[in-house]
């Protein structure tokens, strides 16, 4: 089975996938994305995906060219064609082709790629056993709101993180946590759980919001408020949102134990509502 692409309007085998060098995705980062995925062969939340890819459009003054029902209708197809028992959808559009001078000119044309690709869930026993991360300043501009490909200061701190033998980088701006290079970031405190407010700060994460909705129908007090550096290591319980990750424990940070050292109760009792829901 292979990997997809769908490029301005054609669908091929993503190898041979081109985009002209004078792209302003290619020269300046001057686009948009989204990554979704399928359970059971079916793509998860695109309504919310679509939502948010229209809004980070929007703020970039970049028109999408498709509505809602045309971006499903691309998805389905690309889905047909590629076949895998559960696809990774990546979602790109840039400003288009234009020579290279910072402003752009209105009414470009823009660059649409869709890629499907086989994906590999995370291993049972690193679910089980929860994960590592380390925290790294928070580099980024002041729109992280936007789901922008700009993704520099993400790389820089996901590598730094692989570099140090762990699963994800914590960014702290400020010395408040604002969330993960790939992922949302909740903890347990008091027996609250605590996250990041929606704003410039962070990504307004898909998953965020389910799992969120997931834990008040539980009856859980839920706070939308900044968690320090210190607070996030003094947790009882701390946790990743995504749309790879899902609910993902996180054990220990910069090598200190969270809680017991173990997935914690309300992380795991969130993991169970969501693997309900999906399944
Ligand atoms: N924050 C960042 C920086 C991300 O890259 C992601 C993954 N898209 C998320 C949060 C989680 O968002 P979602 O749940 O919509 O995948």
């Amino acid at each position: 089975m292979p990997d997809i692409a769908y490029v301005n309007g054609r669908f091929g085998p993503l190898a041979d996938a081109v985009v002209n060098i004078e792209d302003r995705g290619f020269q300046f980062g001057d686009g948009v994305y989204e990554v979704m995925r399928t359970y059971r062969g079916q793509p998860f939340s695109v309504e919310a995906h679509l939502t948010r890819l229209e809004r980070s459009a929007q703020a970039l003054q970049l028109s999408t060219g498709h509505t809602a029902a045309q971006w499903t209708s691309l998805i389905h197809e690309g889905l047909r064609l590629s076949r895998f028992p559960e696809t990774k959808i990546y979602l790109q559009i840039t400003r288009g082709r234009a020579p290279r001078d910072h402003p752009f000119p209105i009414d470009l044309a823009p660059t649409t790629v869709l890629t499907f690709r086989e994906l590999h869930p995370l291993e049972a026993s690193v679910r089980n056993a929860g994960v590592q991360a380390i925290t790294i300043d928070d580099i980024r501009w002041g729109r992280c709101d936007i789901k922008s490909v700009n993704l520099l200061a993400n790389v820089l701190a996901r590598q730094r993180a692989k570099e140090a033998g762990v699963f994800e980088a914590i960014l702290i701006r400020e010395g408040m946590v604002t969330e993960g290079s790939v992922s949302n970031v909740v903890v347990v405190r008091n027996g609250v759980i605590q996250t990041a407010p929606e704003g410039h700060r962070i990504l307004s994460g898909v998953t965020r919001a389910i799992v969120l909705e997931l834990a008040r129908k539980e009856g859980l007090p839920v706070s939308e408020a900044f968690v320090s550096r210190e607070e996030l290591l003094a947790a009882s319980e701390v946790f990743l949102t995504g749309t790879t990750v899902e609910v993902l424990s996180v054990v220990r940070v910069d090598g200190q134990v969270i809680g017991d050292g173990a997935p914690g109760a309300v992380s795991r009792l969130l993991s169970a509502r969501w693997n309900a829901l999906i399944g």
